[in-house]
């Protein structure tokens, strides 16, 4: 069985204008993906229209573009409309920064029906999307110091745990490695790595396995296979698989690929969510 659980309809503003989400519902069926929930941005981190002042220039563009609470409420409520009409369709919302504005989080997380909710870090607190940092000319060092500031928030999210699966644990390397082929040292990481991990576990929270490094520059799932293989010795079970789908055509892209990775490294079920529970389906590749 596969499953597509993290995909972007046009109710996110980085994603395509033609993404509706009942042709996404239709497309998953075509490609014989089991279910597909939608996961729009929920960037709360935007939704703090009294601290414009402190944006830098990036952020107030994205707080313009990304910040009106009504793209993700609108996705949400579309959503579960169509359900009505497609079974194999789940609601769900990419939380972004949760702890950098946790009034929007909670009223975001307050609203009935969701399925599933995925918990990302997309920029550190008080720094612009990762995809907007300049990484040439930058000492190796303030890279560093970016990283480990990254999963140290990552590990402030897992400890609140209020979503169900933490979203494309490696994201910064999309850019960093991928994107401008910075080779970064990741072994002084390992500790906060695991304690990530270990929090992930003891909370009984999953771990995505997000397959859209494997269309980009990266070449590799977020996060790659030592890491899902090193949540697993841990005693990690639960994992959930996405696309990062910003489009129709990438919905189920590098799914197959991605379930057999997890095969491979021991894992015995995919988790899909419904109504915020997991639900574990055979790993039957
Ligand atoms: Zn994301
Ligand atoms: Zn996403």
């Amino acid at each position: 069985m596969l499953f597509d659980s993290h995909t972007h309809s046009y109710f996110s503003p980085d994603a395509d204008k033609g993404a509706e989400i009942e042709a996404m519902a239709i497309k998953a069926q075509e490609l014989g993906l089991s279910y597909i929930t939608v996961t729009d941005h929920c960037d709360c981190c935007y939704w703090l229209p009294e601290s414009e002042g402190e944006y830098d220039e990036y952020q107030k563009a994205d707080s313009i573009m990304f910040g009106s609470r009504d793209y993700s409420k609108a996705s949400i409520e579309k959503t579960l409309l169509l359900k009505q009409k497609h079974e194999n369709l789940l609601c769900g919302t990419e939380l972004g920064e949760p702890l950098q504005n946790i009034k929007a989080a909670e009223e975001i997380l307050s609203i009935d029906g969701l399925d599933f909710v995925i918990g990302s870090l997309h920029m550190n607190s008080g720094k612009p999307d990762f995809y907007y940092l300049e990484y040439d000319n930058v000492d190796i060092s303030v890279i560093r110091v970016l990283l480990g500031r990254y999963f140290t928030e990552v590990l402030d999210m897992c400890k609140w745990g209020g979503f169900d699966s933490l979203g494309h644990l490696t994201y910064p390397l999309r850019y960093i490695q991928g994107e401008y082929e910075i080779t970064i040292d990741m072994r002084r990481y390992n500790d906060i790595i695991r304690e990530i991990f270990c929090t992930l576990i003891e909370k009984g929270k999953a771990l995505e396995l997000n397959t859209s490094g494997f269309r980009q520059k990266y070449g590799k799932p977020f996060p790659e296979e030592k890491y899902l293989r090193l949540y697993r010795e841990l005693g990690g079970e639960l994992v959930t698989i996405g696309s990062d789908a910003h489009n129709i055509f990438d919905i189920g892209a590098g799914i197959r690929r991605g379930e057999e990775l997890l095969k491979a490294c021991g894992f015995k079920y995919i988790t899909v969510y419904k109504g915020r529970k997991p639900e574990n389906f055979k790993l039957d590749i």
